[in-house]
């Protein structure tokens, strides 16, 4: 098996950027196929690397160039003030501790984006364990992930 292989495997051919099937079978110069990325923060002009290679379409990756990856919130949450999700991932990996990840209009808003985070920072960062919790306040209700 090639390395590209393993990597498919592991994240079972799904891009860990957009979140979206890869297919392993496409050209590995095309925009939709697959290719090999690495989990990179850079902080002070310091590129740090955190968990291990991960699956991306070829696109996605080029498109992340040097600067941390944009990992999108899913389009049908409703979410007001959405923290960038790397960045939060990055710090729980880092240090355990609870990160705001955004405020929600009702509470079947905020549980539904809980339950999306918890799915998705899975998926993102395979060794965090994080649990979601929902705090209620001033007629809102913020998101809470912990590590
Ligand atoms: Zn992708």
């Amino acid at each position: 098996m090639t390395r590209l292989e393993d990597v498919g495997q592991a994240d079972g051919w799904r891009c860990w950027l957009c979140d979206e099937a890869v297919d392993p079978d496409m050209s590995v110069n095309d925009d939709r196929g697959p290719s090999v990325d690495s989990m990179t923060s850079r902080s002070k002009g310091k590129a740090t690397v955190f968990g291990t290679e991960r699956l991306a379409h070829r696109g996605c990756n080029t498109r992340k160039g040097a600067i941390a990856p944009v990992v999108a919130w899913h389009k049908d949450l409703f979410v007001v003030d959405p923290a960038p999700i790397v960045t939060s991932v990055e710090r729980l990996a880092r240090k355990r501790g609870s990160e705001a990840m955004g405020r929600c209009p009702t509470e079947a808003d905020a549980v539904a984006a809980a339950e999306w985070l918890v799915d998705r920072v899975g998926r993102l960062a395979p060794g965090l364990h994080v649990e979601s919790r929902i705090q209620a306040g001033g007629g809102q209700y913020v998101v809470v992930l912990t590590s």
